[in-house]
Formats: structure tokens, C-alpha cells, sequence
């Protein structure tokens, strides 16, 4: 039998594939766009819980908002750091100020937070701006980590 996997597109499609397929670029079934566009996604407070649901894969949220000057400085990092992961991780972008639902379910004290979530949990919270290599680290680290 084949492994499946599911992940939600940018346009709220939530896909299922097989894993081998994850290599090859895989496509959203109604819009046609590809899967991993090498950019981070905006989402929604509905969207994110969609996400959060349905994704086979691990997932890292920025949580920040457009006057916060840490999190501006941070965006092209975080957007780097997309195109680096690949096909390996879901990177999603939560703006604070338009979705205050996602920012009080879960609990934002102060921005930039990054939140790294596996089969619906947070494994790992980060708070404030952080330099690629140390992202990398941090990522790594609690995605590799024996409980
Ligand atoms: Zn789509």
C-alpha cells in the first residue's frame, strides 16, 4: 500500500498524494498552482487551523504583524528560509493585527513568534528575531528530537 500524504494549497484545497510524489512537484488538484511555491503562505485564523489539521507535514508559523519592525526585518529571512526547506516543512505567515482569533488560540505574548507544529502540536516556540543558521539549528533540532 502507498503511503499517503495530505496538504492544504494557498487556495484552501486540501490535497492527498502519494509520498513518493512529494519530490516531484506536486500540483493542487483544483487550482493547479504547485504544492510548494518556495514562499512562505499567508493564512488566515481559519485557514491556519485548516492547515493545522490537514497537514502531513511539519509546520513552522510566523506570527507578526506589520508595524512590528523585528518581524518586517525578519520576513525576507523567514521567506529565505522557504525556498532552503523545500518540500520538507509548511512555512505559514499569521499576521497578528488581521488575525487576532490565531494570535489569542495561541496565546502571543510578542512578535515575532515562530511556532514549529508536528501532527497538530507545537514541539517547539520561539520568540523574537533569529539569524538562518540559527533557524536551521532550532528547526532541526526539535524536528529530530526522541520524546
Ligand atoms: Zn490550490
Amino acid at each position: 500500500m502507498q503511503q499517503k500524504i495530505k496538504l492544504v494549497c494557498d487556495c484552501g484545497t486540501i490535497n492527498q498524494f502519494s509520498v513518493e510524489r512529494l519530490d516531484g512537484n506536486p500540483m493542487c488538484g483544483i487550482c493547479s498552482q504547485p504544492l510548494f511555491s518556495g514562499k512562505p503562505i499567508s493564512v488566515t485564523s481559519e485557514r491556519l487551523i485548516k492547515h493545522i489539521e490537514h497537514s502531513g507535514l511539519p509546520i513552522l508559523i510566523d506570527f507578526w504583524a506589520p508595524w512590528c519592525g523585528p518581524c518586517v526585518n525578519f520576513a525576507p529571512l523567514f521567506e529565505q528560509f522557504a525556498g532552503l526547506v523545500g518540500n520538507q516543512l509548511r512555512l505559514l505567515k499569521v499576521d497578528t493585527e488581521a488575525n487576532q482569533q490565531a494570535a489569542a488560540d495561541f496565546n502571543i505574548r510578542s512578535i515575532p513568534t515562530l511556532s514549529l507544529m508536528r501532527e497538530g502540536k507545537e514541539i517547539a516556540r520561539q520568540t523574537g528575531g533569529v539569524a538562518l543558521p540559527q533557524l536551521q539549528k532550532w528547526v532541526v533540532e526539535n524536528l529530530t528530537k526522541k520524546y
